[in-house]
């Protein structure tokens, strides 16, 4: 995917992150991105994927709720067989 610099919308090229970027990229698709232009210097982060974040939203939700169906499901189970004794 083609990215442009905010600033002046010249070509930015992906530059090695931190450490500290690179576990916080963990949970986000944001790379840190370097203008290619020389006059301009921009240096940020970018997402390189605008749908990765909507996908990851989505496979968070989908964990959430299995879990809410499983402690539901055991729940429903404890209180059933309660009332059935
Ligand atoms: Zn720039």
């Amino acid at each position: 995917m083609f990215l442009k610099c905010p600033e002046c919308g010249a070509p930015v090229r992906r530059v090695p992150r931190s450490l500290l970027e690179r576990i916080a990229g963990i949970f986000t698709s944001r790379y840190r991105y370097h203008c290619r232009k020389k006059e301009c210097d921009w240096q940020g982060l970018l997402n390189s994927r605008s749908t990765a974040v909507g996908q990851e939203l989505l496979l968070i939700l989908g964990v959430t709720m299995v879990v809410v169906a499983l402690v539901y499901g055991m729940s429903f189970l404890l209180v059933s067989g309660g009332s059935r004794s």
